[in-house]
């Protein structure tokens, strides 16, 4: 029986019901409809509305993954200029509400924990270096006071 190559368009005789003239063509043919059907399936699955589910999912795992944290900071690097331009623009404009919503996120949870993360973060990155000796007699209580992340000077301390 004679068929004709799916691949290259050679007639050739076929003995079982195989559709490629020879190995190399058949590795191919299989290459290329492997293509045809990854890119059907990316289509439908771009094609599909996203559900609630999928959306909460999608969520949880770029939260696991550490693939939101990458993108934010990606999106904030971007976007960066746009934001200060468009504070200078609208500061004024949106004073009042941006005060009373600070004033409603303070009192939240999630403010007081990255509060306190900020303030940890900044602890662990501070240096000590101090500018000068200690010029305060002996009987004054000092305390190293960060002028800079690196530089500390002595200075009387408050009584509180
Ligand atoms: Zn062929």
């Amino acid at each position: 029986m004679k068929k004709e190559c799916e691949y290259c368009g050679k007639t050739f005789e076929a003995k079982t019901n195989r559709i490629y003239c020879d190995n190399l063509c058949q590795e191919e043919g299989w290459r290329i409809k492997k293509k045809i059907k990854n890119i059907q399936n990316y289509k439908k699955i771009k094609g599909r509305k996203k559900t609630e589910r999928y959306k909460t999912q999608r969520r949880k795992w770029a939260k696991k993954t550490g693939y939101m944290k990458k993108y934010m900071k990606q999106w904030r690097q971007k976007n960066h200029q746009h934001w200060i331009e468009w504070n200078r623009n609208n500061y004024h404009k949106n004073r009042q509400k941006e005060l009373e919503r600070m004033k409603k996120y303070r009192q939240t949870e999630s403010y007081k924990l990255s509060a306190r993360k900020k303030k940890a973060r900044r602890k662990r990155q501070l240096a000590f270096i101090p500018l000068w000796l200690n010029p305060f007699p002996k009987e004054i209580p000092i305390q190293y006071h960060h002028i800079t992340n690196m530089f500390v000077i002595p200075l009387p301390k408050k009584n509180t």
